[in-house]
This record gives structure tokens, C-alpha cells and sequence, in this order.
């Protein structure tokens, strides 16, 4: 594959460069490349920043960025699976909140496909504001990489279905409006046909959020309890007992996890300039090249994922679907987040477990949270050990065990 841009990349990539030198106020850069959705649940709260995620979003949304894959019609940009790797790599390196998120990336794409014209006209336009957080109702304590053994029911009554069950590790629950689900309308069906997929309005009577606190004691995701609630069949998406294949829906969405490449990237070039130039990592590398390799490692090991990436972005251009290379960029770039947060703990030592100090500060002061919050990378979105069955079974044909 040939990396460099074609003309009209060169002059889009300056399109989006010039647009953020205009527009975003580094002030605002995240800690870490945070999708959209996540961003603009997380920082509504925050003084200053609602004001901001409401600019930000409109502005966004008149160039069409706000939904790069969406449709024009539906007021997205319509860009390429190449103008929008190119929007995703420029928006990271610059630490700017990108669009994403379940509203944007999933429940948004999938109305447009399956919804009724009722379904589009009411929900679509308030994801792109941002009137409408979305999260995602599909894991439960007994169905996560087996998702279709779901066991919470949905049973007709009339004009409604009443929800009984419960879901768990639902990412900002709390502070959604909207929330995807699926649940069991026919438990006689074999287990993948009896699923169906509902709209849930996140206030309706009956629904119980409980937080889970992680180890970042940080309230990210939530049990989500259904006790009779009451969903009218309206917000019913697709064919009842379809729900399954509907959840597969994202339209023609670029996940090359060019973002994640970046985000590693940064964050290698900030520990190496951490070795440099504080005191305590010019003690930590001076008289040790194994830690020395070992960050070299993790640098090359970041480009690596990069090409991953590529190599994904050149099968989608040409209009094919990665399969077990998704796995492969998953799988890698999961541990490689794992690994980048053992090297940084390596390199601070004692420091890399406070978050005021001097020296920690230099490095955003994000390397505790960081190391933490990589053990649930190799977790998120599918396990490594999913993705490895994925690529001995598709990738190597290997029998199924
Ligand atoms: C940070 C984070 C955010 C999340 N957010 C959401 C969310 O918003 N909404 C949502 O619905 N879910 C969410 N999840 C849940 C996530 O999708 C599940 O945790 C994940 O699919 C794994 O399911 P599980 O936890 O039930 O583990 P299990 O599937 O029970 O797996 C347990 C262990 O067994 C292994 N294993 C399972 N099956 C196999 C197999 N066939 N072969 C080999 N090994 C196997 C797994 O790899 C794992 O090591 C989130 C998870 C995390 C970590």
C-alpha cells in the first residue's frame, strides 16, 4: 500500500488541520483521545466544558463532522472510509474529542437502517445535538462474550412489551437519556432468533441504575436493573425477534483504531521526553538499558499498530470487509495498552503511583489511572481471548474446539 495521500487526502487532511488551528482551544485537549459520546457524558458536568461540548458540537456539525459516517441527509458528512481516518488521526494527535460514542456509532446508524420514518424524525437529530446521550444495554452477568444466552425477557402486553431482567458493565447509564437493548421476546427460538432490539427511553418507570466503582474509584459503568418496565411497542427497532442481526448494524463506520494508535503514540513521545528531561526519569533510564529497550520497544511497537491500522483503512477503501483483521488490530492494540502502562509504571517507579507531584504532573499525571484503566482494555469490546479463537478460526482455519 501506498501511504501517502492521494491529492484530494492532502487538501482534506489540510482542510481538517486548519479547521482545528481555527477552532479548538488546546485547553480543552483530553487526557487520553476520547470518542465523543463518552466525552460529552462525562464533561457535561463539568463547569466550563458544557459550554464548550455545545460549541464544539455545533461547529462540528456544520462541516458534518459531528457524524462523519452518517449520511448528508441525516446530517452527517458523508466522508469516505479515508476522509474519515483522516478527521480520526488528526482529531488524536491533537488530544481533540472526536465524534463517537453509542449514540453516533451504533444506536444512530442502526435507526437509519431499521427505523420508521417516526423513529428517524425523533431521534436522529437530537444524537448529532447532543440533547441525547446514549449507552448500551447488551451485557448481562451471564451473557457477555456468549452475548446471545441474554436472559432478559420482553414480553408482549398489548401495545407495550414489559422488560424483566437485568443488564450489567453499562458504560454511562447514569448519565444517558437513551439506551440501547436487547431481550429475549421468544425463548423457545434458538437463541440467536429470539432477540429483539428496543429504543429504551432511560426514565421510564421500572428501570434501576446502580453504580459499579471501579479501581480508578470512578463511576464509569452501572447495573442496570428492569422490574415490569413498561416499553410501548413503538420503540420496538426492526422486526420483533431480529434484534440479533440488527445489532450488527454500524453503516459504513472506519474502525481502524487509528485513535488508539495515536493515543499510543502520544504517550510513548511523552514518557520519552519524561526520560529526558525530569529528574527522576533521567535517574530511572541512566543506568538501566534494559528500561532504555524497553521503551524503544513500546515506540516501535505503536508504529506497528499504526500499519495495523492502515492495512485496515486499504481493505475498507477498497470496499472490503476486515474480518479476522479487526480481531488482529483489536487483540494488538489492547495488549499493547497494556504494556505501554507497564513500561510507564517501569519508568516513574514509586512516582507512577501518585497523581501531584512535579514530576508526575509532567506526564499529565495520568500514569496510576492509566496502568489501571489498561487491565480492562484486553475486556472492553471483546476479550483477547475471543479475538484469538477469532483468528485461529477465520484467519489460520484451525477446527473449532
Ligand atoms: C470498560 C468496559 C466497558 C464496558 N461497557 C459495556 C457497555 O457499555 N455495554 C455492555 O453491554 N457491555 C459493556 N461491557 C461488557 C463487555 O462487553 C464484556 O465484559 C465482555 O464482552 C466480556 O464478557 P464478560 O465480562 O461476561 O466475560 P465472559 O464472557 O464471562 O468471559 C470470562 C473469561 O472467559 C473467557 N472466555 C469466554 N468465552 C470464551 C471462549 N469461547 N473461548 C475462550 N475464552 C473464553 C473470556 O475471554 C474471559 O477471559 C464493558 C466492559 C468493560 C471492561
Amino acid at each position: 500500500m501506498d501511504f501517502r495521500d492521494a491529492p484530494a487526502e492532502v487538501a482534506f487532511r489540510d482542510e481538517v488541520r486548519s479547521f482545528l488551528d481555527a477552532n479548538f482551544p488546546p485547553d480543552f485537549a483530553t487526557d487520553a483521545n476520547v470518542e465523543w459520546g463518552l466525552f460529552n457524558g462525562a464533561r457535561r458536568q463539568i463547569p466550563g466544558h458544557a459550554d464548550f461540548i455545545k460549541e464544539w458540537t455545533a461547529k462540528l456539525n456544520v462541516h458534518g463532522w459531528g457524524a462523519p459516517h452518517w449520511p448528508k441527509e441525516y446530517g452527517g458528512g458523508s466522508l469516505s472510509v479515508k476522509q474519515q481516518f483522516i478527521l480520526n488521526e488528526e482529531f488524536s494527535w491533537r488530544r481533540a474529542p472526536r465524534p463517537g460514542g453509542i449514540g453516533h456509532g451504533w444506536a444512530g446508524p442502526t435507526i437509519m437502517v431499521y427505523g420508521t420514518q417516526e423513529q428517524k424524525d425523533r431521534y436522529l437529530h437530537r444524537i448529532l445535538s447532543g440533547e441525547d446521550a446514549w449507552c448500551q444495554l447488551f451485557s448481562e452477568p451471564g451473557a457477555g462474550s456468549d452475548l446471545a444466552s441474554l436472559q432478559t425477557r420482553a414480553i408482549r402486553d398489548g401495545d407495550d412489551y414489559i422488560v424483566n431482567g437485568q443488564k450489567i458493565w453499562t458504560s454511562g447509564a447514569h448519565r444517558s437519556d437513551m439506551g440501547i437493548l436487547i431481550a429475549r421476546t421468544n425463548p423457545d427460538a434458538p437463541k440467536h432468533r429470539g432477540i429483539s432490539y428496543f429504543l429504551l427511553d432511560m426514565k421510564t418507570p421500572g428501570i434501576t441504575v446502580r453504580p459499579l466503582v471501579n479501581m480508578l474509584d470512578s463511576h464509569e459503568f452501572n447495573e442496570v436493573y428492569f422490574e415490569d418496565v413498561r416499553v410501548p411497542k413503538s420503540q420496538l427497532l426492526g422486526e420483533e425477534n431480529r434484534g440479533w442481526y440488527l445489532a450488527a448494524t454500524t453503516l459504513d463506520f472506519e474502525r481502524s483504531g487509528i485513535a488508539t494508535s495515536v493515543a499510543h503514540q502520544l504517550i510513548v513521545r511523552d514518557l520519552t521526553r519524561f526520560a529526558r528531561e525530569s529528574e527522576v526519569g533521567r535517574a530511572a533510564v541512566s543506568n538501566r538499558d534494559s528500561l532504555r529497550n524497553e521503551l524503544a520497544d513500546r515506540a516501535i511497537e505503536a508504529q506497528v499498530e499504526g500499519l495495523i491500522s492502515y492495512r485496515i483503512i486499504s481493505m475498507q477503501d477498497r470496499g472490503e470487509i476486515p474480518n479476522k483483521e479487526s480481531s488482529i488490530a483489536k487483540l494488538y492494540s489492547s495488549e499493547l495498552d497494556v504494556r505501554l502502562a507497564t513500561t510507564s509504571m517501569h519508568l516513574t517507579g514509586m512516582y507512577g503511583q501518585v497523581n501531584d507531584r512535579e514530576d508526575a504532573r509532567s506526564i499529565g499525571g495520568r500514569i496510576p489511572r492509566f496502568y489501571m484503566h489498561s487491565t480492562t482494555s484486553p475486556i472492553g469490546g471483546g476479550t483477547s481471548e475471543i479475538q484469538r479463537n477469532i483468528i485461529a478460526t477465520r484467519g489460520l482455519g484451525l477446527p473449532r474446539a
